[in-house]
């Protein structure tokens, strides 16, 4: 079954760096468009102010969300190149195969995660 866990190791290789991708191009994105015009197109009356104050909150939310994700990604890499890939960080048990599929960069199992507070 050597060979298995191989596959499953190679998968959860691929798809971790195709998601770091992503998120590293999407907070790209993001740092070029705070950087630019930040929609000055003159119309202030306080309601607008108020709109654009929860625009920002909402992007720092966004932007915290997928580092913490990067965050996880790599904590998922590591595990990867220790061999503690796909073990249950609360209880030690090997968590699903096609839980890892889903969801490449899971530290818990189904049970654990159920009772984790947040997240997933
Ligand atoms: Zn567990």
């Amino acid at each position: 079954m050597a060979d298995d866990r191989q596959a499953v190791l190679d998968a959860a290789r691929v798809r971790i760096t195709s998601m770091e991708d992503e998120i590293r191009e999407a907070l790209k994105g993001r740092d070029l468009a705070a950087d630019g015009d930040e929609r000055s197109d003159g119309h202030h009356h306080p309601a607008e102010a108020a709109s654009d104050s929860e625009y920002r909150e909402k992007q720092l939310r966004d932007q915290l969300r997928m580092r913490e994700q990067l965050e996880q990604l790599s904590r998922a890499r590591e595990a990867i190149e220790a061999g503690t890939y796909g073990v249950c960080v609360d209880c030690g048990s090997p968590i699903p195969e096609g839980r890892l599929k889903a969801i490449p960069d899971a530290e818990r199992c189904v049970p654990c995660q159920s009772r984790a507070p947040r997240r997933r």
